[in-house]
């Protein structure tokens, strides 16, 4: 009989067989990964990581799985599955049969249509990036980082502290907008500022100029930004490829079910960054969602559903996470619980303690219910607004 196949090596892939293991799943488990690493972990990439010239071993993921229950195999690229046959096809030509599939081949930088130089413009995401854009800063003395979401800003924040002049170039008017709403992103723009990050705000970059390597970034307002590294951050592609040909909709990861399934029948589940799935206890749309916390909470679940669908035939409860992220930029650590998200409207973002320009913790609300919270510090009352969004999400009945 056929076994699982984890295509993706990475956290929500190794989460997901070590869960599938604990299921007691005998089939035979293998998980599968492009990188030639084994599973890491990516969060230290733009923080310690970078700072403390770690090694690889440092931030390295185990498996939790006893020896020999989860077959690894890196370097390999999965170029095509046919969900109806049970079968996936790989880049050296091998083909493995298939009773259950996971889905966890996250994401990829993206680049930016602009002209460049051959050299010294970066992106991060993998440890190879890491190790390239390590040697790419021999020499260099201003960075410029194009993109403020919260990879962009802490690079920012690393690369300061490390004593490179850098600015963030971006079109939001302050970094990390879409997750922090325009007040604590303007708090955070204040506070970077006065680390001595220069940022070109509310503007596009037009072109990386340099001949071998870069020496400026042009916006479209006229304005340049002196470079002769940059860091491009601005977000990411899903690697969904090689699912095409199953008639899934892949329009933005893979979609699925509140189980975390696709494709119908339950054997074939998406984890991690990639997968696209409603959280019926905010609403009923299907969203991605790119948190270290969901690739663990995701593998967990898939794996464990899989190993009780392949056993006894019964399905899991639905998969209703609590989603929380966490960001370091110098002495701040930014922790957020729930969707802030999903509030755009400015009068529902509150201030429930502390203040902007210090300690903060913010509230997001959609109605009368909380649906996020961030907080800057207050590390003693993390699990009391945890507690509190969930709290509002269970009286608003959303689930129900
Ligand atoms: C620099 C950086 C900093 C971050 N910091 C934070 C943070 O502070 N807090 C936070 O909450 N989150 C953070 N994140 C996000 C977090 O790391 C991700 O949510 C998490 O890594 C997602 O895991 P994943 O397993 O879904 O995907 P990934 O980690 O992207 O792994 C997918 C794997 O699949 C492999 N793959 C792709 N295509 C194929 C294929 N066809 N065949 C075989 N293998 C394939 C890839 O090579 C990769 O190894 C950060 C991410 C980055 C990049």
């Amino acid at each position: 009989m056929a076994g699982v196949v984890v295509v993706g090596a990475s956290l929500a892939g190794l989460r997901a067989a070590d869960a599938l293991a604990r299921s007691g799943y005998g089939g035979g488990i293998t998980l599968v990964g492009e990188e030639p690493h084994p599973p890491y972990n990516r969060p230290p990439l733009s923080k310690e990581a970078l700072l403390e010239e770690q090694e690889f071993e440092t931030i390295r993921l185990r498996s939790s799985a006893k020896g020999g229950a989860v077959t690894l195999v890196t370097g390999l690229r999965a170029v095509s599955a046919d969900l109806a046959r049970g079968l996936v096809r790989f880049s050296d030509g091998s083909e493995t049969a298939f009773e259950g599939l996971v889905a966890a081949t996250g994401l990829r930088s993206r680049a930016l249509p602009i002209a460049k130089p051959a050299k010294g413009v970066v992106a991060l995401r993998t440890f190879a990036d890491l190790l390239r854009l390590r040697a790419e800063l021999a020499g260099v003395r201003e960075v410029a980082i194009i993109g403020a979401g919260f990879i962009g800003c802490e690079l920012a924040a690393t690369l300061t502290r490390l004593g490179y002049k850098v600015s963030v170039i971006a079109p939001e008017d302050v970094p990390m907008l879409r997750p922090l709403g325009e007040e604590l992103g303007g708090a955070l723009l204040r506070h970077h500022s006065a680390a001595g990050v220069e940022f070109g705000l509310s503007r596009l970059p037009m072109a990386i100029e340099g001949v071998e390597r870069p020496e400026r970034v042009v916006c479209d307002d006229g304005s340049s930004f002196a470079a002769q590294l940059v860091i491009e951050a601005v977000g990411s592609a899903t690697n969904t490829e090689w699912l095409e040909g199953n008639g899934l909709d892949l329009s933005d990861g893979v979609l699925c079910d509140e189980r975390l399934s696709f494709g119908g029948g339950g054997r074939f589940v998406a984890v991690g960054d990639i997968a696209r799935f409603p959280n019926l206890s905010f609403d009923a749309l299907p969203r991605r969602v790119e948190h270290w916390g969901i690739a663990v909470d995701t593998g967990r679940y898939a794996g464990k559903a899989l190993g009780r669908l392949l056993g006894s035939g019964e399905a899991e409860a639905a998969f209703t996470p609590m989603p929380a992220f966490w960001s370091d930029q110098f002495e701040l650590r930014i922790q957020s619980y729930g969707m802030p998200g999903l509030t755009t409207d400015p009068a529902a973002i509150r201030v429930l303690e502390g203040d902007l320009d210090g300690e903060v913790v913010v509230g997001y609300y959609r109605e009368d219910t909380l649906v996020g919270v961030v907080l800057v510090g207050f590390a003693q009352s993390h699990m009391k607004y945890r507690a509190a969004v969930a709290a509002s999400l269970e009286a608003d009945g959303t689930s129900a």
